[in-house]
């Protein structure tokens, strides 16, 4: 018993709802778990010696992930930012240019915007998804920007508004339909950021296969994990073919020459990742199986306590459960910090949403709409443990 707080108080509640799912022992927020091949592979890979940027995990990787998501082209970059990087360069975002993306993301998506020489314009996200609010945010184009030679352009700096990125955060599938049509209408190329929604699905469809290109991460704390890595996905062959170059060196096929036609990069997923991946990806659907029960305990321990609510699916779509949230009534923002406080004090470690984009410093000056949604959402969230593991 916690002796700060009557036992009745919000929080002690809290903390009970909790406990009823994941019991006493401390709990982090999430953890990978290599119940498969995973051993296997990766001695098979060390006992191959190719442990670097070929081998043939890699592309079964990429084959295996493909088939997962229903994208015609997988390409398995060194993590999340990487993939971001090169589809936003692909997108054909350059120095001068704009890219519309949620203040409500994980600070890779600005960062990898910044690294094309590019501006992150900051955009509104919806209650009921997480995400970009698209009506919102056809209001303000319609206001802010103009058409010039099929180009949309920002009215008040004069630049172009290349691409737009949506994120679906924590798991959740955008309300996508409607944000690929703003794209669509404002002549924008659409890129989703699906780091964190592998195995989420809108309307059927696998969320990062909508825009042009995906990107998904594979970092540690990610539903699953190859060490670091990423992939970016694509239907356009073309494209493809030049992102799996760009990410190569630019180096042109040859026996034995060193020739270069283009500046790219070394971002090529290694070989020892690619093993670590596809022991993952076989255990993927047992994972998903294991966070949606996790969810649905959680949904029958919160269901008694007022105040506060556990983020579900939007309708019509399902979700990965990547980091599950709480959702704090208005009148409760007071109580977030002593929750963080108290639950981590606890043993239980939960995490607030990530501070707003045009709030941190390299970003304050970048051009953004009225963010009201986000800026009351913000306060409300707290992801609690979510590992599969817990089941
Ligand atoms: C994790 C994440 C990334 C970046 O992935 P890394 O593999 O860590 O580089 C990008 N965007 C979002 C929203 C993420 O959560």
């Amino acid at each position: 018993m916690n002796a700060l707080y009557p036992p009745s108080s919000f929080i002690d509640k809290v903390i009970a709802a909790i406990r009823t799912v994941i019991g006493s022992a401390p709990a982090v927020l999430h953890e990978p778990a290599f119940a498969g091949n995973e051993w296997l592979y990766l001695k098979e890979c060390l006992d191959s010696t190719f442990v670097s940027s070929v081998g043939k995990f890699v592309d079964r990787f990429e084959a295996d992930l493909a088939a997962f998501t229903g994208a015609r082209h997988a390409i398995a970059v060194v993590n999340g930012t990487a993939a971001l990087h090169i589809a936003l360069m692909l997108a054909g975002v350059k120095r001068g240019d704009e890219v519309l993306i949620p203040a409500l993301t994980f600070v890779a998506t600005a960062n990898a915007v910044s690294y094309c020489g590019a501006t992150p314009h900051f955009v509104d996200s919806e209650e009921r998804t997480f995400g970009v609010d698209a009506q919102k945010l056809r209001d303000y184009l319609d206001r802010c920007t103009e058409q010039r030679a099929g180009f949309c352009i920002n009215r008040s700096t004069g630049r172009v508004i290349r691409a737009l990125v949506p994120m679906h955060t924590f798991g959740h599938p955008a309300a996508i339909d409607g944000i690929m049509a703003v794209a669509r209408d404002f002549n924008i190329a659409l890129l989703e950021d699906a780091a964190e929604s592998l195995g989420s699905y809108y309307h059927g469809r696998h969320t990062g296969t909508f825009g042009l290109m995906g990107t998904i991460s594979f970092n540690g704390n990610k539903t699953i994990t190859t060490g670091g890595g990423g992939a970016i996905l694509t239907d356009d062959a073309e494209l493809a073919r030049h992102a799996r170059h760009l990410t190569t060196t630019a180096k042109l096929p040859h026996a034995w020459e060193y020739r270069h036609d283009e500046i790219g990069y070394n971002y090529r997923m290694p070989n020892i990742n690619a093993a670590l991946g596809c022991a993952q990806l076989e255990q993927l659907p047992a994972i998903l199986a294991a966070k949606q029960v996790l969810y649905e305990r959680y949904q029958t321990a919160f269901a008694s306590v007022s105040g506060v609510r556990l983020m579900k699916a939007p309708e019509h779509c399902q979700s990965n459960y990547w980091l599950q949230t709480l959702l704090l009534d208005t009148k409760y923002v007071d109580q977030r910090d002593i929750l963080l406080q108290s639950t981590n004090g606890a043993g239980i470690m939960t995490r607030p949403a990530w501070v707003l984009m045009h709030e941190l410093m390299p970003f304050r000056e970048c051009p953004r709409m009225d963010l009201a949604g986000a800026e009351l959402l913000v306060p409300r969230l707290i992801n609690i443990p979510s590992s599969s593991g817990l089941i």
